[in-house]
């Protein structure tokens, strides 16, 4: 097992698996065994592996300059084309940048953003951050305070009390609706949830609310048509701004550019980037911000003399030439597109499994979807721990699927946009095979 304290694992129970090498949507391990990769490694190799263009620029990049840090005014050209390419693609007025290293810090960023400008804005009180049930943020000790799941909090001493994190509905109707309540009514209550929560800690104590469009490691919950509306509204008429974390969702994701466009929100005040923003070829994360905020903040930092925030590797230059590449690609070759087409195909065909006697729901959009076992069809009754989940991902993966068991027995898909109509009929298969010998075992 190595030296290494393995993250986001049993460190008691684990089998490891030594993956070697990666081509197009698969990846091969030391035995030599293929794999089709079901999760686009994290929810992030959207080109798949192997991409010549992105190993051809970050070479070139490592040549030519391979680091240089954005402190006291420092900056280079690919980090200022990549800003500037960022800022024309997101769903913002005036947006502007921050660059890190991964979601959790992009979140982190965030966090210290509201903080500062609505000191600056005269508004201190206002630093408190709604966000949801059965949400992902990350992992810093911020971002995991804002993150609802329970395995990231336990044993932790998370969340922060301090940071004033507040915590509202999963928007999820298969599994928090009450009996016979229909998805409006479900949205409506959980709406009103959500209003009484701002009243009974003031709304003049609320800075933002933050929502992943649909979520990831939670088990992919989409919400029910209308509830961003209806949430929208009611943050706009408490002043409270919406923070769209968009690790997973950005960049062609989920059947559109991004997954504020899927989902029907509006020009978020604040969006959290990193993932596919570079394919993973490279670290790199960004906080965006509105223009508005901006100009806040930058009159603050005036005043005391810096904004003292930033990561040795902000706007690492291989990073950004990278993520830059990342993004030309995308546009170029009508990546988002055909991602639509190909996750229309995928969510059709995943569907039929509602049929199975093992699956309570198939959830989905685009090219990111979720496969809920359940311990009894009729009832959709949970299976009260991880393991029957566990072992259908441990089936997927010996029958050369890589997907991942989220949220107990959810098994998670999310495969590299550049995916075929072929290779998806591969997945199905596979999960099938693997849902037949996942039942035959809890039989
Ligand atoms: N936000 C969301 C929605 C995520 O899905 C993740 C990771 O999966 C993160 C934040 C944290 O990103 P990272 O693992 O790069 O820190």
């Amino acid at each position: 097992m190595s030296q290494i304290i393995y993250p986001t694992t049993n460190l008691y129970a684990t089998e490891t698996l030594t993956i070697e090498r990666g081509e197009g949507a698969y990846v091969f391990d030391n035995q030599g065994n293929k794999y089709i990769e079901g999760l686009a490694g994290l929810w992030c190799t959207s080109l798949g592996y192997n991409n010549k263009e992105l190993i051809e620029t970050a070479t070139e990049q490592m040549s030519r300059l391979s680091y240089s840090h954005m402190f006291g005014g420092k900056t280079h050209q690919v980090g200022m084309d990549l800003s500037e390419k960022l800022a024309q693609m997101v769903p913002m007025d005036d947006a502007k940048v921050f660059f890190g290293n991964s979601g959790s810090d992009a979140n982190d960023t965030h966090i210290k953003m509201l903080r500062y400008y609505f000191n600056a804005i005269g508004k201190p009180g206002k630093y408190k951050v709604i966000a949801r049930e059965r949400s992902y943020h990350g992992v810093t000790v911020a971002s995991a305070s804002l993150t609802g799941l329970p395995p990231n909090h336990t044993h932790f001493g998370l969340p922060f009390e301090s940071l004033g994190v507040l915590r509202t509905d999963a928007p999820h109707y298969y599994r928090n609706a009450f009996p016979n309540e229909s998805e409006a009514e479900f949205v409506d209550r959980i709406v009103n949830n959500l209003e009484r929560l701002i009243l009974s800690e003031g709304p003049e104590t609320i800075a933002a609310f933050i929502a992943e469009p649909i979520t990831g490691a939670s088990g992919v919950i989409v919400p029910p048509a209308g509830y961003y509306q209806k949430v929208q509204a009611v943050l706009n008429k408490y002043d409270i701004l919406f923070w769209a974390d968009e690790v997973i969702t950005a960049f062609g994701r989920t059947g559109s550019d991004f997954g504020c466009n899927t989902m029907g929100i509006k020009k978020p005040d604040m969006m959290s980037l990193a993932k596919q923003l570079s394919s993973a070829y490279m670290p790199i994360s960004a906080s965006v911000i509105k223009g508005e905020m901006f100009e806040a903040i930058k009159q603050q930092s005036r005043d005391v003399g810096v904004f003292g925030h930033g990561y040795t590797y902000s706007g690492h230059p291989v990073a950004c030439a990278v993520a830059l590449k990342t993004l030309e690609i995308y546009l170029r070759d009508g990546v988002f597109e055909h991602a639509e087409k190909t996750g229309n195909y995928m969510q059709s065909k995943l569907k039929a499994f509602e049929q199975h006697p093992l699956v309570g729901e198939v959830r989905g959009k685009g090219m990111i979807a979720a496969i809920e076992l359940v311990a009894n069809k009729k009832t959709g009754e949970p299976f009260n721990d991880g393991a029957v989940g566990s072992y259908a991902m441990q089936a997927c993966q010996n029958n050369g699927l890589i997907c991942r068991a989220v949220a107990g027995s959810s098994l998670a898909l999310c495969p590299p946009l550049i995916v075929t109509e072929a290779q998806i009929d591969e997945i199905v298969e596979k999960m099938r095979v693997s849902l037949d010998q996942t039942l035959e075992y809890v039989s």
